[in-house]
């Protein structure tokens, strides 16, 4: 199949053409005539699977089609409006939208918190016809009464699983309120929790379903391994194993901006370049690391969950899961970043005594055993006891929820238990000792 298949318009097919697609994605294959048809879509995909284009491509053709009925006389208004869960989100999304669409004549623009919302009143005076925001800010342009979504034809909410995750449903819902009973809606959710379903069943009408098998490239392309070790030991390991294989590009997943700091700091004293990224850091400096790293002149990316949400970037070789997530979803969310694009991955997970049942519940998940590998110099002590994770989400006091990660503080609505994955199917339920760790002579609680 190729693009040309699906009646777009050869502008957009030209753009296409340019960014080097050949045939379009699985998730684009479906979702591409689906949302062409003008139907509402909900979708189960996650970033790199080329979801982007899916909703864009469509987007673009049918606001740009002289048979769709646009706005008539005045100044033209919003059409389509893209939802995101996070800044980094908010600029790929934007920019995919102004490549995709650089022949056409159609204007986007991307609406943050992090930065000065003056240059953004100035930008909706003149012609937006697709806005892609994060709630937080666009709720403050809609008090500001700056912003209208009145004419708004297609609704995208983007990661939706992940803005519930960070507390946005209250949000969502005001926002949902500003815009016209009769539009286009389409959700993407890489996972299908009760919440998603609940938010689904109220959002949409009728809507053709389509689901891709969560990118089964993680499974074939990424290599997966748990390295045993103690917790008062990560940050050595860490950074002996960046020294000893010589890695140029990883990825290193915190649970807490703390944290985050914490081991960047390590790791730049050991000579190894480094930089944290998570919501407490200004936007300035989330891109300006966010480029280094890609360009390649920083060798860690030290993220938390939150901030490395959607983070696309191309090839990514590591993933080190410096602690294990608390809600199993994150570690497919993580190690999505890497093996994208048939480029092989490696996952790298550093797990002390402590994070045993998390391990399992990431097992059950993706329905794998993960092999488990001590390194020489780094055996666990089997005289250290398991201490109860404090910090991370589903551990409210003192920790570091991602509802509070973010800004606005809302409530976070994440249950930890019972979400359901697209793809795997498995929920989560906490067991006992990890089949890696018990081969590997690590012991459970
Ligand atoms: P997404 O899942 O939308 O974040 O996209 C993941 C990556 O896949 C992005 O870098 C896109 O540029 C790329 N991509 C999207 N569609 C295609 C395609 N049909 N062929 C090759 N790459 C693609």
């Amino acid at each position: 199949m190729s693009f040309s298949t699906f009646g777009l318009s050869d502008e957009i097919i030209r753009a296409v053409t340019e960014c080097g697609y050949t045939k379009p994605t699985p998730i684009q294959s479906q979702a591409i005539p689906a949302v062409l048809a003008g139907g509402d879509l909900l979708a189960g995909a996650q970033t790199g699977t080329g979801k982007t284009a899916g909703f864009t491509l469509p987007i673009l053709h049918r606001l740009s089609d002289k048979n769709t009925k646009g706005p008539s006389g005045g100044r033209p208004p919003i059409r389509a409006l893209v939802l995101v869960p996070t800044r980094e989100l908010a600029a790929q999304v934007e920019e995919s939208v102004r490549n995709y669409g650089k022949y056409l004549k159609l204007n986007s623009m991307i609406m943050i918190g992090g930065v000065n919302i003056n240059p953004q009143i100035s930008r909706l005076r003149g012609r937006v016809d697709i806005l892609v925001a994060t709630p937080g800010r666009l709720l403050d342009h809609v008090q500001q009464k700056t912003l209208s979504l009145s004419q708004i034809e297609i609704l995208v909410l983007d990661e939706a699983d992940r803005m519930l995750d960070m507390g946005f449903i209250r949000d969502i819902k005001k926002i949902l309120a500003l815009l016209p009973k009769k539009r286009q809606n389409l959700l993407f959710s890489a996972t299908f929790s009760d919440e998603i379903q609940a938010l689904a069943d109220n959002l949409l009408d009728k809507p053709a379903m389509i689901e891709v098998a969560r990118r089964n490239a993680i499974t074939e392309m990424v290599t997966h391994v748990v390295h045993p070790v103690d917790r008062g030991r990560k940050r050595e390991l860490l950074a002996h194993l960046i020294k000893q294989h010589g890695w140029s590009q990883v990825l290193v997943f915190t649970r807490t901006k703390h944290g985050a700091n914490k081991l960047a700091e390590f790791l730049a004293a050991n000579g190894i370049s480094s930089l944290a990224i998570h919501g407490n850091k200004s936007q300035a400096a989330r891109t300006r690391a966010l480029a280094e790293f890609k360009t390649g002149s920083l060798q860690v990316l030290v993220a938390t969950d939150i901030a490395a949400r959607g983070i696309d970037i191309s090839e990514l070789p590591h993933v080190v899961n410096f602690e294990l997530p608390n809600v199993p979803e994150d570690y497919v969310h993580r190690i999505g970043r890497t093996g994208r694009a048939g480029s092989e991955g490696d996952a790298v997970s550093l797990v002390c005594i402590d994070e045993h049942k998390l391990l399992t519940g990431i097992e059950r998940l993706i329905k794998r055993e993960l092999p488990s590998v001590i390194i020489a110099g780094f055996e666990p002590d089997p005289s250290i006891k398991a201490e109860p994770i404090k910090n991370g989400r589903g551990n409210s006091p003192g920790g570091s929820s991602p509802a509070r990660n973010h800004s606005r503080k809302q409530t976070n609505n994440q249950k930890p238990t019972g979400k359901k994955a697209v793809g795997f199917g498995g929920g989560y339920s906490s067991g006992n000792q990890s089949p890696a760790l018990r081969r590997s002579g690590g012991r459970g609680r």
